[in-house]
């Protein structure tokens, strides 16, 4: 079996332009969304991830603040700049990228951004209400993964799902939200024994370690649909993922490439959220 392409760029597109048509009606109320980037110090990755999220902004008509702070600031700095966002009523979305230099407490940074204009969907208030259910702004590269999983036509409701990995910004919410799907949910980890055995099992399988080809085609159940959130810099220099691509082709009925994945995905679904968080501040 030769695996067919999830086309994260396109799906992308298309969560984009389902923004932009919601900004476009909010607009016409008198809305006009707007989400706050914040990036503190030069790493290249992060400049590449916050230019890639203003320009997502920008083409689907949410307006976008940009507010860049030299890597020398201190949490009380930061936390400053996050309080007048807070308070800032036109601003429905504060995204603080990650990670920070060693000098500011991460978690005190996102229990600063009100649960309301959490569109990263990191903080205590809305992991919690994703936890039970609840109405809440859910992480966008999880929430991702869902789209991507159901745009393949798979009825997630009674699979086998095996999620790699147990982060709070990935593995742990993709489970959960696989879980709210009604899947049979196994999470693996770096304790976990027999991991090839438990992977090759899954109907669905989400790699989100940050070890390039950690899954090989022997992990990969003939059928499977397979996510692969990996991120990782290879010895050539481009980006590859966790998944041996090549092998598990072979095997898998549905996979995620890297790049042109879950990373677009990650980004469109930030639209999707800010768009919500204007919403409802208007009242709508
Ligand atoms: P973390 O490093 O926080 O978590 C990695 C997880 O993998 C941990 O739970 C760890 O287990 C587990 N793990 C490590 N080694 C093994 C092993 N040998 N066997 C089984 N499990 C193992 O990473 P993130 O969750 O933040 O990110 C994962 C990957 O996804 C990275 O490549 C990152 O760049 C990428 N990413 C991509 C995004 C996108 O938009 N596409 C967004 C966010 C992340 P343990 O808990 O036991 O240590």
């Amino acid at each position: 079996m030769q695996a067919k392409i999830i086309d994260g760029k396109a799906l992308a597109a298309a969560v984009k332009q389902e923004a932009a048509a919601q900004v476009e009606a909010l607009k016409a109320q008198g809305v006009t969304p707007c989400l706050a980037v914040v990036l503190v110090g030069e790493d290249p990755a992060s400049q590449v991830y916050v230019r890639g999220k203003i320009n997502d902004c920008a083409q689907c008509g949410i307006e976008s603040r940009s507010i860049r702070l030299p890597e020398t600031t201190t949490q009380e700095e930061l936390l400053a700049h996050v309080k007048a966002l807070a308070e800032d009523s036109a601003v429905h979305g504060i995204l603080v990228q990650l990670p920070l230099p060693a000098q500011i407490n991460e978690k005190a940074v996102i229990d600063a951004i009100p649960p309301e204009k959490d569109v990263d969907g990191f903080s205590p208030v809305n992991v919690g209400r994703m936890q039970i259910g609840e109405p809440c702004y859910l992480p966008c590269t999880p929430a991702g993964c869902i789209r991507m999983i159901e745009s393949t036509g798979t009825d997630i409701s009674g699979k086998q799902a095996v999620v790699i990995g147990r982060s709070n910004i990935v593995g742990k919410p993709a489970a959960l939200l696989l879980l709210a799907k009604n899947a049979t949910v196994t999470i693996c980890h770096s304790k976990t024994k027999n991991l090839q055995e438990i992977c090759a099992s899954a109907d669905i399988l989400v790699a989100a370690v940050g070890r390039e080809g950690f899954v090989t085609g022997d992990m990969v159940k003939p059928g499977a649909v397979v996510i692969d959130v990996g991120i990782n810099r290879g010895a050539d220099g481009k980006l590859h993922g966790d998944v041996d691509f090549a092998a598990a082709s072979e095997k898998a009925a549905w996979i995620t490439p890297v790049p042109g994945g879950v990373g677009p995905m990650t980004r469109a679904m930030l639209m999707l959220n800010t768009v919500e968080a204007a919403r409802r501040a208007s009242g709508n």
